[in-house]
C-alpha cells in the first residue's frame, strides 16, 4: 500500500526532557534531508538503517539554527508501520518541538491524525486489529499487570488463540463442503459429524475460558471503579489518603498518558482502583449531605466496589442504616473505622447490616488495617489466579462482546448437533463463529469500525 507521509510529536505535551517529532511514509528521509544538517555531513538518504544522527535542524529559508537534534533513521520495512520512519529527538522544550514539526509539514508531511501511526501498522500488515488496540490499552495502562496484559495482547497472545480457533472451524467448515458437495461418500459423513462435534466443542470451551478472563481483564484495563462512602467525619477523606499515598497511583511513563483529573487511580496489589467522585469526597466532605441523594445514587449505581465507612467510636444511626439499604446487592467492603478510640458501635447490628458482605476494621490514625483492606480488595476480584501468567486475557468490550456472540453461535452448533440439523445449516453457524472471531483480528472488520477505533488514539501513536 501508497500513503502520504505522515508527522506527529509523539512524546507528552509539556514536561519531559526530550520530545520527539517522528515521521513516517515514503518521503520521511528526504523531507528531513531538506531540514537536518549532520555533524558527519552525510546526507540520511545515505546512511544505513537503524542508526542514529547528531546534528541540527536548520529553517531552509533563514538559514537559522532551529534545534540541535539526534536523527533516528529506520528504513522500510523493519520498522513499526512498515513504512521509512525518521524520528527527530528535540531536547529544548515545546516550543523548539513545535518548531521542528513546522517545518517538517511545511516541506512536505501531513499533520498525522490521532492513532495513525498504529493504524498504518495495521494497515501494512505489520499487526492486527487487536494488537493495535493493545497499543492503545498500553498506553493508558495503570498498572504493572494491566501493562503485562496489554504487552501480552500486542505480542499477538490473544490473535493468535484466536487465529488457532478459527483454523479449527475452517477445517470443519471444509469438511462439511465436502460432505455436501459429494454426498455419495459416506464414510467422510460419518467422520465429519463425529470430528465437527469434537471440533465444536474444543472450540466452545476455549471460548468459555477466555470469557472467564472477561472480568478480571476489563479491571484490569479499565480499572475498578471505586466509591467510598459514609456519613461525615467517618474517616473517608483518611481512607482516600491512605489508599493514595500508599499506592502508588501510575506506574507507566509512557508518552501520551492523559490524566483525568476527576478520577483517581491508585494500585491496590495490582488491582487498578478508579476512586470515582473523589472531588466530592475531598471538597465537599460528605459525598451523601452535599452532592444530594439522587447523584450519589448514580455514583453508586455506576460503581464496581463500595467502600462504606462507618465509626467505630460512635452509635449507628439511621444515615448508616440508609446507605446499607443503598447498596443492597453490590460489591462491599464494610470497613469500621476509628478502633483506636472507645468502642461505641453494636457490633452485632454491624454483622447483621452487612449480611454478606465482607467486614474490616481500620484505626486510620494509627495506621492500622489498612493491610487487611488491600487484602480484602485483591482476593475479592483476583484469588491470585491472575499471577498465572500462561492464561490469555480478554480486557477490551468490544473482544468480549465478540467472543460472546461467537459462543451463541457455536452453542448454536452444538445444539444442531445434537438435534439432527441439516448439516447445511449447521454450516452456517460454524460461518458465523469463524467471522465473528475474524472481526477481533480486524480480518472482516469493515472500514468506518477501523476508523472510529484509530481516532481514540492519542496523537502520535
Ligand atoms: P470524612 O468526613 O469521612 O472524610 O472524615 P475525615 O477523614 O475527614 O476524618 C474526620 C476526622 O476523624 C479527622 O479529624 C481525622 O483525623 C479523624 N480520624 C480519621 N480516622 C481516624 C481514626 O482511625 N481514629 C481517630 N481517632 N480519628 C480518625
Ligand atoms: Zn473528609
Amino acid at each position: 500500500m501508497e500513503f502520504d507521509t505522515i508527522s506527529a510529536i509523539s512524546t507528552p505535551m509539556g514536561e519531559g526532557a526530550i520530545a520527539i517529532v517522528r515521521l513516517s511514509g515514503d518521503q520521511a528521509i528526504e523531507i528531513t534531508d531538506k531540514l537536518f544538517v549532520g555533524v558527519s555531513g552525510k546526507k540520511l538518504e545515505n546512511v544505513s538503517s537503524h542508526t542514529i544522527h547528531y546534528g541540527k535542524i536548520i529553517d531552509p529559508t533563514t538559514d537559522e539554527v532551529v534545534e540541535e537534534v539526534m536523527v533516528s533513521v529506520m528504513k522500510a520495512p523493519k520498522t513499526f508501520t512498515r513504512e521509512n520512519i525518521v524520528e527527530i529527538n528535540c531536547h529544548g522544550g515545546l516550543v523548539s518541538v513545535n518548531r521542528v514539526l513546522q517545518l517538517v509539514l511545511r516541506y512536505g508531511a501531513r499533520l498525522a491524525e490521532p492513532g495513525e501511526f498504529t493504524k498504518r501498522a495495521f494497515l501494512n500488515g505489520r499487526i492486527d486489529l487487536s494488537q493495535a488496540e493493545a497499543v492503545m490499552d498500553l498506553i493508558r495502562a495503570k498498572t504493572d499487570r494491566a501493562m503485562n496484559m496489554a504487552l501480552g495482547q500486542m505480542e499477538g497472545r490473544l490473535s493468535k488463540l484466536i487465529q488457532k480457533l478459527r483454523q479449527e472451524i475452517l477445517e470443519v467448515v471444509a469438511h462439511v463442503e465436502v460432505n455436501i458437495d459429494y454426498p455419495e461418500y459416506d464414510d467422510v459423513e460419518e467422520m465429519s459429524h463425529r470430528m465437527l462435534k469434537e471440533k465444536a466443542n474444543y472450540v466452545r470451551d476455549e471460548l468459555k475460558k477466555l470469557l472467564q478472563t472477561a472480568g478480571q481483564g476489563k479491571i484490569l484495563r479499565e480499572g475498578l471503579s471505586t466509591a467510598i462512602i459514609g456519613r461525615p467525619n467517618v474517616g473517608k477523606s483518611s481512607l482516600l489518603n491512605s489508599l493514595v499515598q500508599e499506592n502508588k497511583a501510575i506506574v507507566t511513563d509512557i508518552p501520551g498518558t492523559t490524566r483525568d483529573v476527576i478520577e483517581e487511580y491508585v494500585n491496590v496489589r495490582g488491582v487498578p482502583l478508579r476512586l470515582v467522585d473523589t472531588a466530592g469526597i475531598r471538597e465537599t466532605e460528605d459525598i451523601v449531605e452535599k452532592i444530594g441523594v439522587e447523584r450519589s445514587r448514580k455514583v453508586l449505581k455506576e460503581a464496581d466496589l463500595i467502600l462504606l465507612v462507618l465509626n467505630y467510636a460512635d452509635d449507628l444511626t439511621k444515615e448508616d442504616e440508609q446507605l446499607f439499604e443503598a447498596v443492597k446487592g453490590m460489591d462491599v467492603i464494610v470497613i469500621i473505622n476509628k478502633t483506636d478510640l472507645p468502642q461505641k458501635i453494636d457490633m452485632d447490628k454491624v454483622k447483621e447490616l452487612s449480611n454478606e458482605h465482607k467486614v474490616i476494621t481500620t484505626s486510620l490514625l494509627e495506621e492500622k488495617g489498612v493491610d487487611d483492606l488491600e487484602e480484602a480488595i485483591s482476593s475479592m476480584y483476583f484469588q491470585g489466579s491472575i499471577e498465572a501468567s500462561d492464561l490469555t486475557y480478554i480486557s477490551n468490550s468490544r473482544h468480549i462482546a465478540l467472543i460472546g456472540q461467537a459462543l451463541d453461535a457455536i452453542e448454536d452448533v452444538l445444539s444442531g448437533i445434537e438435534f439432527g440439523t441439516p448439516i447445511d445449516i449447521i454450516q452456517i453457524d460454524l460461518t458465523r463463529t469463524w467471522e465473528l472471531l475474524g472481526e477481533i483480528i480486524g480480518d472482516t472488520v469493515q472500514e468506518s469500525l477501523i476508523n472510529q477505533l484509530f481516532s481514540q488514539f492519542c496523537l502520535g501513536k
